[in-house]
């Protein structure tokens, strides 16, 4: 009996359409959208020029345009509030400081 590898879905940023090899980190909303630690970085700076009304919604919490400060349009039609950027930015600090700890405390077993 051959043991096959399990084939793996790759996923790919909503946004600038790296797959997830490509970049350090993917978070996945609903409805399989996705953005990269890469487009997070990079919305995160972006001006915050306010956008016309266009009736946008978040890919990622629903919200639309009022709701938010900032919406950002993606291709596709793939949209991200400032808030989500937000929330990205934390979810990727935190796995880079879990990281660098898993990393410092590999010696040690956890408690
Ligand atoms: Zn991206
Ligand atoms: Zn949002």
């Amino acid at each position: 009996m051959q043991r096959r590898p399990v084939p793996r879905t790759t996923y790919y940023c909503s946004f600038c359409g790296k797959s997830q090899d490509q970049v350090e980190r993917l978070i996945a909303g609903p409805n399989g959208v996705y953005v990269c630690n890469e487009c997070v970085a990079t919305f995160s700076k972006a001006d915050q020029t306010p956008q016309k009304e266009r009736g946008l919604r978040c890919s990622f919490c629903g919200k639309n345009q009022r709701q938010v400060e900032q919406m950002t349009g993606g291709p596709r039609g793939v949209t991200i509030c400032s808030e989500c950027i937000e929330l990205c930015e934390e979810i990727i600090a935190e796995e880079m400081q879990n990281r660098a700890q898993q990393r410092a405390t590999k010696e040690k077993p956890e408690e």
